[in-house]
Parts: structure tokens; sequence; C-alpha cells
């Protein structure tokens, strides 16, 4: 089958390499000059299979008075007039129940765990090189209210297959030694020791090397999307700028603008540019091993080969991509909290980017009204931990084989 990838993240390179492993045609287009150079670039590296709670869940509400007001807040919006963020914004208020929470968490964990068999099929198959660690995540809480929320929501991940382990303070001191120097309170942890971490640029920069040698997949790079056109319920081509690409499939894989191309053939989903930004810094003896999720200032750490990346926050503001250093001071002053000794003031990059993010969680696989267009998008914080069980299921699906997971609660489906 002929297939064209609309996009080069990790979700659409993850996807391109199964489809070309499976013996498909497959072309890859990508407006930026190489693989994995938006959202993908630096993100918080963290392969987190076992985190399955959403942002949007019970403990949220209670905290997002103080967080409207707070520059400095985890999670900010810039209240304006635009419908989307509107509708965005209400959709993830309807989704801090904590009904509606345990089902979003139930559907991501199915989703991680899968994608955890997926990505060790992958790099055995591939042995691709990405500053890849399979120590765990090591979760850390600064109260003992954060610690107890954790700690039930563990107990409830439990039943449907995920398995962490309970720490006290004394016990991730032990785990992670570079944290005995911290000024911060930590009062307890949960380590994930089925969680990885690594590096999604490298891994999309290997990986499109990978399915381009050994299985054929074209990438045309330095080339935008422009429309897709649709006549008697199929997409009959892509515009580019540089004229028009046709296929049996298509799979939309362009991360936070994928709605942008979508609402003119009428398919209206919920995706919602969330801004992030990362820290890089050169890693020295006082940097953790583990990758480390600061459970209350919600940033997360992973040791890349001789780097340390250290992402967070979430921002509200449209498809504005530049660096607010107010937003970026946060996420290094409590990082110095924690490893005091870390090359804090020099780093190597500063970075910020759009996480496509659905209001209850889930991304969005799978089919559409257009017999021969599939979504691969929708991914928000998770896009670089699920992208391997994605591919295998928006593949399954385009084969017209059932997915080896359920897909309740991960299609377009739940918004129609
Ligand atoms: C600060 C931060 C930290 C994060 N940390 C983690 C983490 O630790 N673990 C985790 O699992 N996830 C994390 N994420 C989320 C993860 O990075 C994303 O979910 C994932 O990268 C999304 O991948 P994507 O392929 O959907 O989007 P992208 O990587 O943005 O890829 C979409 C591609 O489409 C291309 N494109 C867009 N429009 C067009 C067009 N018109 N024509 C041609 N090409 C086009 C873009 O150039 C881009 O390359 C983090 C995100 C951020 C921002």
């Amino acid at each position: 089958m002929k297939i064209v990838i609309l996009g080069s993240g990790v979700l659409g390179v993850t996807a391109a390499y199964e489809l070309g492993r499976r013996g498909h045609d497959v072309t890859v287009i990508e407006r930026q000059s190489e693989s994995g150079a938006e959202t993908s670039y630096a993100n918080g590296g963290q392969l987190s299979y076992s985190h399955a709670e959403p942002w949007a869940n019970s403990s949220v509400l209670p905290k997002l008075p103080k967080w409207l007001f707070r520059s400095d807040a985890p999670l900010v919006f810039r209240p304006r007039a635009d419908w989307p963020m509107i509708r965005w914004g209400l959709g993830f208020l309807r989704n801090c129940t904590s009904t509606r929470a345990h089902v979003n968490a139930v559907n991501l964990l199915r989703l991680g765990l899968y994608s955890r068999q997926c990505m060790e099929a992958l790099c055995r198959q591939t042995g691709i090189a990405f500053d890849f660690a399979n120590r765990g995540i090591l979760h850390i809480y600064g109260t003992e209210h954060d610690f107890d929320h954790a700690r039930r929501q563990n107990e409830f991940q439990a039943k449907f297959g995920s398995e962490q382990k309970v720490l006290t303070r004394e016990e991730c001191f032990a785990l992670e030694p570079a944290l005995r120097v911290t000024s911060r309170s930590i009062v307890g942890g949960i380590h994930s020791f089925m969680d990885e971490s690594g590096d999604a640029y490298l891994f999309c920069k290997n990986l499109a090397k990978i399915a381009a040698e050994r299985h054929k997949v074209q990438f045309r790079y330095g080339i935008a999307v422009t429309q897709l056109r649709a006549e008697n319920g199929r997409i009959v081509a892509v515009d580019t700028d540089q004229g028009e690409l046709q296929a049996d499939g298509y799979i939309m894989a362009m991360g936070s603008y994928s709605p942008l191309y979508l609402s003119p053939l009428g398919i209206r989903l919920p995706i919602y540019p969330m801004k992030g930004y990362s820290v890089t810094v050169a890693a020295n003896d006082a940097c953790p091993q583990l990758s480390i999720t600061d459970g209350t200032y919600k940033i997360v750490f992973s040791r890349l080969g001789n780097r340390l990346r250290v992402a967070g926050t979430a921002e509200f503001a449209g498809y504005d991509t530049s660096i607010n250093e107010k937003r970026v001071a946060p996420i290094v002053n409590a990082s110095r909290a924690l490893f005091p000794q870390a090359e804090w003031d020099h780093r190597l990059h500063t970075w910020a980017c759009l996480r496509p993010s659905t209001p209850d969680g889930p991304p969005v696989l799978g089919r559409t009204p257009y017999s021969n267009l599939f979504l691969n998008t929708g991914h928000g914080t998770l896009g670089w931990t699920q992208a391997a069980g994605s591919a295998a299921i928006v593949s399954d699906i385009i084969e017209g084989k059932p997915p080896a997971v359920m897909l309740h609660g991960l299609t377009m489906e739940r918004y129609v």
C-alpha cells in the first residue's frame, strides 16, 4: 500500500518505520530540514509508560485559581478570545472529576504498557542508539498531600497492571544519592522501575535513517503541507508548497498543527498547543543517574548520556514558541534547589515547544470519516512514551487488522 505520512516528529517517524518494516511504500512529508525538529526535539526524555494520571484530575481543581494568577505556576492560562482554547479549557474542566480521570488513566495506562512492549521490540529489531537508560523513573514528592495523592493513584493503577514501588525519603536517597544534598523537602517517592528514558530527537534522527536504509521509506524534508483534498469520502491528494502527492492512505501526524489541517475537512479535534520548556546542561557528578519526576513542581529530569535535561511547565498561549525567561526561571530555580551543584548557570540549550494536547489526556488514533485518512496525533505530555504503541495500532488499523489493545477512549469517536 502507498502511504503518505504528514509530519516527521516522533509519532510520524515511528509510524513510518513500522509501516516500512511491514512492507508498505511509505513517504513522509516534513516542513523542517530533518526529523524530530519541533516538539520531539528537546522534550523531558522520559518513557514514562506507568505515568497514566492525566493532567485533568480532581487534585488540579483546587489549585487552578491560585495557578491562574501566578507566572511561575506549573500550568498557566493566558485567557483570550480564542474559541479552540476556550473549548479545550471547558473540556479540561469536565475531565477533572475523579470518575473521568480514572477512565482516562486506564486508557493511558493500556497504551503506555503496550508501548513499552512495542519499544522493546523496536530496539531489538534495530539496535538504535538514543542515550537510552532503563533504570526506571523516581517520582519524588515535597508534601504529604501530594505523596498521599500519588500513593492512591499507584494503588488504583496496580489493579490494571502497573508495577511501581512506594519509597520512604531515605529509600529515595539510597536509590538516587544525588538527591542527598537537596535543599528541598522530600517526604517520599514512587519508583516506576519499568519506565525508561532516552533522547527523542536522536531516536527520530536515527530511526529515520534506519527506515530509509532498510525499508526504503522516503523522507521529503523542507516541504510544507498546505491542504488535504477530499472527494466522495476519500482523500484524493495532499497539496504542498511543492506540488501535490497522492497515495492509498494518509496519516495525520503534524502534532499541534494537525487540527488546523483537519478542520477544513469537517474533523474538529480538541487538540490545543500546550507550551513547555526544557533546559539542558552538561552532566557532572552532582547530577542524578536516574530519571526523576518532581511531582510537586511538575518538572522532569533525564540523564541523556553526558547531559542532564530538565523540562516542565504548561502554558496556553496559542502557537507562540518564543522563549520567555520568566517561564524558564521557575524550572531552573526548582532544579537548582533539588540538585544545587549541577551546572545551572551554564546552559547548553534552552528550548520551548508545543505539546499537542487533548483536554482528557489520551491521543487520537485511527480512523476518521474519510476511509483512507488516519490519525496519529494529540499525544500531549506523553508522545515520546506512546510513539511505538501508537505506530503499531495505527499500522494494524490501516492493514484492517484488530489492534492488540482495546481502542476505547483512544479514537476520535469520544469527541463526536
Ligand atoms: C517541554 C516538553 C517536555 C516533554 N517531555 C516529555 C517526556 O518526558 N516524555 C514524553 O513521552 N513526552 C514528552 N513531551 C511530549 C512529547 O514531546 C510530544 O507529545 C511529542 O513530541 C509529539 O510528537 P509529534 O510527532 O506528535 O509532534 P511534533 O514532534 O511536533 O511533530 C510534528 C511534525 O509535523 C511537522 N509539521 C507541522 N505542520 C506541518 C506542515 N504544514 N507541513 C509539513 N510538516 C508539518 C512539524 O514540523 C513537526 O516536525 C514533552 C513535550 C514538551 C513540550
